[in-house]
């Protein structure tokens, strides 16, 4: 077992080493699964063990040779890199090794805003730089992460690239979402998957992390199985905001909370977004508990409403009074079965 690795990440990298091993792996990979699955830290020991100049005998990187030293000799660019939710574009620093090449959401340096997109000068840069001879004379590895942050002009740039192949040169690409890459870059890459494990996997990995049992299975359950977005949520407070989330909506529904009041605090610091995402995911966990019809199909209008809310946030809009008014639409709903006009 490769040290820190979860069992899903190492079932999917035993085949890529078996592809690399029998000379199968191809120029192009295309690494995919869910957000926060480990693909990242996947490729980047993949690019250790193909850059390393003296592998053990396991075929791993020894961690001692010039390219192990220099490879985990990791910095941030100044002004640091980060995506467009705020987390860093790479998430361990950029690399020091010569032929490795981290490519990501990078600054723009006229505004000094990040960019929320992958642009054509960085996927033709990507074409030059591996045309170029090898500083330390083996392998050159460009990884690119999110790759479906690449706009149409970039991924165009970047087909070029793909079509012609270098012997020893390595192009990965990283994406949670690969069907928005056009299928002309999809079909020229070789495709690594990290799948969700199974539940019962997936809840001893959280145990394996030091999570109490009864947080993992609330987070796992929050995350639909998903063991790496529990655990971001466990450790970043996420699942206090969704426990805060839950007890606002049952307030409202009881007539108790202010609509107003709690619609600003939802809107205050940031985490709208989150919080519309956990309370479309409180509506639709319990319409799956109920089998009145009605209700159900009510609750089923309110997460699509919750949902186009959530996305409404990214324009110009008020946040608090587009979130008041999904919240009194919550209340409504609520409290119409009390009011003697139940339909069912
Ligand atoms: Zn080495």
């Amino acid at each position: 077992m490769t040290a820190g690795f979860s069992p899903w990440q190492q079932t999917a990298y035993e085949r890529a080493i078996a592809s690399l091993d029998e000379g199968r792996l191809g120029h192009a990979l295309l690494v995919c699964g869910p957000q926060r699955i480990g693909k990242r830290a996947l490729v980047e020991h993949l690019a250790k063990r193909v850059l390393c100049l003296t592998r053990d005998a396991d075929g791993e990187p020894c961690g001692q040779c010039r390219s192990c030293k220099v490879f985990a000799q990791r910095s941030q660019f100044d002004p640091v890199e980060t995506r467009p939710d705020g987390s860093l574009s790479h998430p361990w620093g950029h690399s020091a090794h010569p032929d490795m090449r981290f490519v990501g959401y990078e600054i723009n340096q006229k505004t000094g805003k990040p960019r929320s997109e992958i642009l054509i000068e960085q996927a033709r840069d990507i074409g030059s730089w591996l045309a170029l001879t090898s500083q330390f004379g083996g392998a050159q590895v460009v990884i690119v992460d999110p790759a479906d942050a690449m706009n149409s002009a970039a991924a165009n740039a970047l087909l070029k690239t793909l079509e012609e192949p270098l012997p020893n040169r390595y192009l990965w690409l990283v994406s949670a979402q690969p069907s928005r890459l056009p299928a002309t870059i999809r079909s020229r890459c070789q495709r690594l998957e990290l799948a969700l494990p199974g539940q019962a996997v997936a809840l001893q990995w959280l145990l394996d992390q030091g999570k109490p049992r009864a947080d993992a299975e609330a987070a796992l359950a929050a995350a639909q199985g998903d063991p790496g977005q529990a655990l971001h949520w466990l450790e970043s407070g996420g699942m206090t905001v969704r426990r805060q989330v839950d007890a606002d909506l049952r307030a409202i529904a009881d007539g108790g909370g202010s609509v107003v009041e709690i619609a600003q605090r939802w809107a205050a610091d940031g985490e709208a977004a989150l919080r519309l995402r956990f309370a479309a995911d409180l509506a639709r966990e319990r319409a799956a508990r109920l089998t009145d019809a009605v209700e159900t199909r009510r609750l089923a209008r309110w997460f699509d409403q919750a949902n186009r809310v959530r996305d409404l946030l990214r324009t110009t809009i008020r946040a608090d009074l587009a979130i008041a008014g999904l919240l009194l639409e919550w209340r409504t709903g609520q409290q119409e079965p009390r009011t003697g006009a139940r339909r069912a």
